[in-house]
């Protein structure tokens, strides 16, 4: 009982510091929400419960784009524009290639360095995680834990392969796509499942020889968009030319990323897009959790290695495979 108390009060005094605005704070409850440690996981959620009705207060902005295409020198840029005008702002990274390479490529603060100095801002690189699901799951965590210290906007960069996207698009209000003029064919290297989930995309280095190449790059943009959007409703993309690099149309993309979401909000989508991705959210760590319970069984793990040569070596197909593993782990079969 009395190490129940010492607890609470532990986590009443870090959820003062950190609404109180102290970073340290803030970096000590991150750091418990992407550890693997139970007790430490058991602090974070206190921790986060007790911030939760402080949470909610800020715009929430994906930032995605193949890399070269300018992220870090955009949100670099952007974020002292806003920091300028009297905005906090945190950045936060989700990077899947991260736990592969065994360190961070995005979030490096030396890739925001101007910001990184910055006492209004808050940059938080990417946690090593070993997968996916995990990075993206802290990421949700780390979002409400800057916003119960006052930052009013998050933005979340992720680098635009795979599903990463996807996943941060399901944790923001507003997704930007950075887009570089390419040569010849100006959709090169933004696929179309990518150019779907953009409310905004920017393209960048319009500057120097490159601006001509920008405008054009940007009408191909809003034609393809315009055949894309006709089979949704509420989506509207809208695709500027901006020059990170000389801060030149910067403002105008944040007048956009203010009145998407002002629209939003004043529609009651803003609260419903939240309030589906708090379930989705549910459903997700449920689903991390069965299989983490699983594969952490020894007699599961053992099998799961045996299947997985089978699997490799063609002896077994995956369907059959995964399918004597939920057999194994006491699944009904659903199909
Ligand atoms: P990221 O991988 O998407 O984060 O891209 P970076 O921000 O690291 O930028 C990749 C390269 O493009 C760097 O050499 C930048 O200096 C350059 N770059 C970024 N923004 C601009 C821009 O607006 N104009 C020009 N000309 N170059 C830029």
């Amino acid at each position: 009982m009395r190490h129940e108390a010492k607890s609470k009060r532990e986590s009443e005094g870090a959820a003062k510091a950190i609404r109180s605005g102290d970073r340290v704070s803030l970096a000590r409850a991150i750091t418990l929400v992407e550890s693997a440690k139970p007790e430490d996981q058991a602090k974070a959620q206190a921790l986060i419960e007790q911030l939760m009705p402080h949470t909610g207060g800020s715009i929430r902005v994906g930032i995605s784009g193949v890399p070269g295409a300018g992220k870090s020198t955009l949100i670099d840029q952007l974020g002292l524009n806003l920091v300028a005008q009297g905005h906090k702002v945190a950045v936060l990274a989700v990077d899947p290639t991260s736990s592969r390479s065994g360190g961070s490529i995005l979030g490096d603060k030396t890739r925001m360095g101007r910001l990184a100095t910055e006492p209004s801002a808050f940059i938080r690189p990417s946690p090593a995680g070993d997968s996916l699901g995990g990075v993206t799951k802290t990421t949700r965590e780390t979002i409400a834990l800057a916003e119960a210290a006052g930052y009013d906007v998050v933005l979340v960069e992720t680098v635009g392969v795979g599903q990463s996207e996807i996943s941060v698009a399901n944790m923001v209000d507003i997704f930007v796509v950075v887009a570089i003029p390419g040569a010849g064919d100006e959709l090169q290297g933004i696929k179309r499942g990518l150019l779907e989930l953009a409310e905004i995309i920017a393209v960048n280095k319009a500057d120097g020889d490159n601006i001509e190449r920008a405008n054009r790059a940007a009408m191909e943009y809003r034609t393809a968009l315009h055949i894309l959007a006709a089979g949704h409703s509420n989506w509207e993309p809208q695709v500027l030319t901006l020059s990170a690099r000389d801060n030149t149309e910067l403002d105008t993309l944040w007048q956009k990323v203010k009145d998407r979401h002002a629209a939003l909000a004043s529609s009651g989508l803003l609260n419903q897009r939240r309030s589906d991705q708090a379930a989705a959210w549910m459903r997700e760590i449920f689903e991390q959790r069965l299989l983490a319970a699983f594969k952490g069984g020894k007699r599961a793990a053992r099998h799961w290695k045996e299947l997985e040569d089978k699997v490799r070596s063609g002896e077994m197909t995956p369907a059959a495979a995964a399918q004597e593993l939920g057999r194994l782990a006491g699944i009904k079969d659903a199909r």
